[in-house]
């Protein structure tokens, strides 16, 4: 069959499965007001979680590193590893308590590349089933043995770290420190227990916890921070700059030998362009923010307040978790499709998810919260919500419409 019959032929098939997917275009990043698809909205869906992808001293900051250069016109290894670059690792690795860091032009390339530079054939990867996709492609590219526990469950993570040494090497053990999907935190202190216990290496993603959680010593360091941890219970620290901080790329932190290694190891480090100066220099500027400004993170801690007693109040399925990402879980994908439209009628945009970026029988609203909210923003789609919900179940209370 031609390539274009093929093509059509699949395309029909996943949209008659429900799940074709399909762009919708923003004027700009959004306040969280955004024009979308011409429409005026407010979006409760991106992950700018403080506010910064549109902070002025940020924008500012960028505008200025462009004078640097467009682009960095070569790989890190090559000629494109500008002092933008360090500067935005030495704040990176103060701000999360390690000794150095290292920049990668994206999350996804950051734990493919640190995976498959830590492990291979021989050696074992343990990774919890809602681990990101990037994580997931990581341990598949590594080769080493792939092992996995049933989220968050810590008796089954260590069911397979008595397994993991049958293939002979060293054991990695990749969590979320946040799940991107369901906001709840990996029960950091005990996984960290049973690594030290079977002597695996630990690697956190901290996508959705850098910036937005940390400790008294470390307010920006993530749930690692939070948790009380440091270098030597989680070696391997991964984390993302187009979430919190508002820009793009992403960085590993750890031991100065972590990093000279990865920039020897690294393939998605070494065969990639640098990250744009522009980008390091706005990326520099929000973690400098993020440090200086803790009122940015007490907003957005306020906004989650909000936004969960507020839906308890309403009987609105809430999913336990005290990040920024407030999923509803209703189950049917229908449902899911029905009230996101309906929500987006009245000027609000959700993300609405479905199988197969979540398992089947999952689809959920997932809405999340910046300190860039009012809190006349957060009622106003509470209020829609609670309406849309109640008119996509009829019959029902919201909350019987739950799928367990
Ligand atoms: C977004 C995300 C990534 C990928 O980061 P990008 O910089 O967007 O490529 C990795 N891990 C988690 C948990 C994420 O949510």
């Amino acid at each position: 069959m031609s390539l274009r019959a093929t093509l059509q032929k699949r395309l029909a098939q996943r949209r008659e499965s429900g799940l074709y997917r399909q762009l919708k275009i923003l004027d700009a990043a959004p306040t969280p007001g955004a024009v979308v698809d011409g429409l005026p909205m407010v979006t409760f869906s991106s992950n700018d979680y403080l506010g910064l992808a549109t902070h002025p001293e940020v924008i500012a900051a960028q505008q200025e590193g462009a004078r640097l250069g467009a682009g960095a016109t070569a790989s890190h290894l090559v000629n494109g590893h500008l002092r933008i670059h360090e500067e935005l690792q030495e704040e990176i690795a103060a701000a999360t308590g390690r000794e150095a860091a290292l920049v990668f032009s994206s999350g996804y390339a950051a734990n493919m590349g640190t995976i498959c530079a830590l492990i291979g054939r021989g050696d074992s990867i343990v990774s919890d089933k809602l681990n990101h996709a990037s994580l997931i492609d990581g341990a598949r590219l590594s080769r080493a043995d792939s092992l996995r526990f049933a989220h968050s469950d810590t008796a089954a993570l260590e069911r397979q770290l008595v397994r993991a040494p049958a293939a002979g090497g060293n054991t990695l053990v990749a969590v979320d420190g946040v799940y991107s999907m369901d906001g709840d935190c990996a029960p950091l202190a005990e996984v960290a227990r049973l690594c030290r216990q079977y002597g695996a290496w630990l690697m956190v993603d901290e996508a959705h916890g850098f910036g937005v959680m940390g400790s008294d010593i470390l307010p920006v360091g993530g749930s690692v921070a939070a948790a009380g941890l440091g270098e030597e219970e989680v070696p391997v620290l991964m984390g993302t700059l187009g979430k919190a901080a508002g820009n793009a790329g992403a960085f590993v932190a750890g031991s100065r030998e972590l990093i000279d290694y990865l920039v020897q190891f690294a393939r998605t480090y070494i065969y990639t362009t640098g990250m744009p100066p522009a980008v390091a220099a706005g990326a520099l500027a929000a973690v400098r923010i993020m440090q200086r400004q803790p009122e940015l993170r007490q907003r957005l801690g306020n906004n989650i307040a909000h936004f969960r007693r507020g839906a308890a109040e309403r009987g609105l399925p809430l999913c336990d978790s005290t990040s920024a990402i407030q999923p509803l879980l209703l189950g049917a994908e229908q449902a899911v499709m029905t009230v996101a439209a309906e929500l987006a009628s009245r000027g609000f945009l959700v993300g609405a998810i479905r199988p197969p970026t979540v398992p089947a029988g999952t689809a959920r609203l997932r809405i999340t919260l910046s300190a860039a909210h009012s809190g006349a923003q957060i009622e106003a789609l509470l209020d829609a919500l609670a309406t849309a919900l109640a008119a996509t179940v009829p019959g029902q209370t919201v909350a019987d419409g739950v799928s367990p």
